[in-house]
Parts: structure tokens; sequence; C-alpha cells
């Protein structure tokens, strides 16, 4: 059916896969026979908790996720996240945080609040478009955490091998590639990510914890919505979850168990990111910002020989079909952020507008 869609580059909230649409919409006014829609039904009712519990055991199965892993679902975005990981997490009140781009500035930033925070390694000497050597830090012996974002939406690099913490537990923000690939669970000890990058509507984030992080002896005046043990009792249904979020991701991880699970994602998302890195490195007008070797599949920044050429291509490519190509305001230029639900048709079709506009403005 054709609804007359743009192509949306947009860095989040982003696209969604179209059959999710639309079984969503054909749920809208009676969700299977319960006579309502999910939107309007009690989060208490054995109807949603069924949608609760797939959710989680389909998110389980797509990223074989351990049995001593809770899986949280959370409201609030990622930056919720920023605080609540230092609170739940520092012990001896250190921890260590490497800076790639804007969002684990923002990270470090939030958590000088509550703790030490060791800068160990930054790419900050270069606009952040790489990722530093991380395979010796100097790590002290009682630091609770090493934390990295593991994909920089807005400086468009990602990580290509974890750091080595040296036995410490790994705290990753995925917000930006969560689900892109596979990944092993293991090597982390707390996984999270905003579901609005590459998962479903915003309002909601996912926690991925080993169980022995989980810690009650926390800080009394800690808000009670903040501990992770209030959630993990309580099967994230503490209060009044974000139901409607947790439906959509439902619906999303089935959709990603049909197509064939993480693996067949990341080839996809390899195959679509290289038509269009493959057009940048062969452009004279276009460039992109990141080294070839840590280039974020998910979200491709790039540049013209001016900002005033940037901004006239936005508006070509809006008036063209193809939305939300500016770069972030703290950086400028272009981005086009291609997550999962990005269909390679997408990325072919502004690669040809992009070589058209190219030949024109010569
Ligand atoms: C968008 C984003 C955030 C912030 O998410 P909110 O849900 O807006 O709080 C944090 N980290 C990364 C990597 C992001 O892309």
């Amino acid at each position: 059916m054709n609804y007359d869609r743009v192509y949306n580059f947009s860095a989040g909230p982003a696209m969604m896969p179209e059959p999710v649409l639309e079984e969503i919409r054909d749920e809208m006014m009676n969700y299977r026979g319960s006579g309502m829609c999910v939107m309007e039904m009690s989060h208490r009712s054995a109807v949603f908790q069924k949608i609760v519990d797939e959710a989680e055991a389909d998110l389980r199965e797509l990223m074989g996720i351990p049995d001593n892993y809770k899986v949280l679902f959370i409201q609030g975005g990622a930056t919720l996240q920023f605080a609540a990981i230092p609170w739940n997490l520092m012990k001896n009140g250190k921890a260590v945080y490497i800076e790639t781009g804007a969002w684990s500035k923002k990270a470090i930033a939030e958590a000088k609040k509550y703790g030490e925070v060791i800068v160990a390694a930054s790419s900050k000497d270069k606009n952040y478009s790489y990722i530093p050597d991380c395979s010796d830090l100097d790590i002290p012996d009682d630091t609770d955490y090493v934390y990295i974002c593991e994909n920089e939406t807005i400086h468009g690099v990602t990580w290509q091998k974890l750091p080595n913490t040296k036995g410490h537990v790994l705290v990753s923000d995925q917000s930006s590639m969560f689900l892109s690939k596979p990944c092993n669970v293991k090597d982390y000890g707390l996984i999270y990510a905003g579901v609005q990058k590459n998962v479903g509507p915003a309002g909601m984030s996912i926690v991925i914890i080993r169980e022995d992080l989980i810690r009650e002896d926390l800080d009394p005046k800690m808000p009670i919505y903040m501990r992770y043990d209030t959630h993990a009792k309580n099967g994230s249904m503490y209060n009044t979850p974000n139901c409607w979020d947790i439906y959509c991701c439902g619906k999303v991880f089935k959709y990603l168990k049909s197509i064939g699970g993480l693996e067949e994602m990341q080839r996809r998302n390899i195959e679509k990111a290289k038509i269009l890195y493959d057009f940048l490195d062969s452009s004279k007008m276009f460039k992109g910002t990141v080294v070839p070797e840590v280039r974020s599949l998910m979200n491709v920044p790039f540049v013209t020989e001016s900002a005033e050429l940037d901004a006239e291509v936005v508006k070509a490519t809006k008036a063209a079909g193809y939305d939300n190509l500016k770069g972030h305001k703290s950086v400028g230029g272009l981005r086009a952020s291609i997550y999962n639900a990005m269909p390679k048709e997408g990325v072919e079709a502004l690669v040809e507008f992009l070589k058209k506009f190219e030949a024109e403005h010569k």
C-alpha cells in the first residue's frame, strides 16, 4: 500500500519497519479480541502481562541474553540512565569513562555529580572523529566500572573492538546501535539503550544488567524509580510502565526474528552503509567526517565545502522526499541516520539524488 511516506533519515525518533506499523494499525481499535487498544489497557491485566513476557523472551532470544542478566524496561530516555548508572553502580565512588563524542560527554557530566570520574581516553583533540586506543588504559583497582558510548550518534563513530577493562565491569550506551548486529552480552556488565533510535517510539530505555550488579545498599536518598533493584524485583512493573512502548518494541523484536535475527540485520546494515560510504569516498563534493576504520553503520555524518552548500543540500533533499538530513546543531553539515528500519532502496535513492545534485552543481 502507498502511504506517501518519505525516506526519513532522522537520528531519532526514527523510522520503524513498515510491517510493524501496519500490524499496530490493524490492532489499534481492538487488540486481539480484548475489545480495547493496548493504550487503554491495564498494565496489571493478563493480556498485557503476556505482551511484556513475550517482548522480554523475544529480546533474550535475539541477543542471546544469559539467565544471570535482567532485562528492565524503564521509562525516560537514555539521559535518565546517565544518572542512574553512577547512582546504582558506584560502590567505591569511582568510574572510568572514555570520551568519544557528544553522548559520552553528557554521561561524564552527569556521573561527575555523583562520584569521581576518570576520563582515561578521549578523541576530543580531533573533534571526536576517531576512537582512541583503549588496549592498555590506566584503570585504578577500585574502579567500579568502565563506561563507553558504543556508537556516537552525533559524531558517527563506533567501537570496533571493546576496550580492555582489565577485569572491570563494562557499561555501554548502545542507544543508536541496539540490535543492529549480534552482541556478546557476556562481555558487558550493563548494556542500555533509549529505544527511539533503533527500536520503537520515544519514552523508554532498555537496561540489560548482570544480576550481581543490582544492589540494595544504595543511597537512601535515591529516588525509588532510579534504583535498578526496584525494576528488577517487580518485573519492570513497580509502577505503570510505558505499556505502549513495550508493545511496539515487542513487535520489532518479532520482526527482527522473522527476517533472520541480528546476523541478517548486520549483513543488511553493512551492505546499506557501504552504498553511502562508497559514494562519499568517490564524491568530490561530499566528504565523510570520520576515519574509515570506525565509521558508524547507523549514523553517517558528512559535509560539503561550505555551510551554505550544506544548507542547500538539506533543502533540496527534503523537497525530494529525503527528510531530516541536517547534521546535529553542535557539529553542522549533514547526517544520514540509516538504522535497521531504513530500507536499502532508501539509501540507494538518496545516493542517486546526491550524485545528480553534484553533477548539476559543478
Ligand atoms: C539519543 C541518545 C541519547 C539520549 O537519549 P534520550 O532518550 O533523548 O535521553 C543517549 N545516548 C545516545 C548514544 C543517543 O543516541
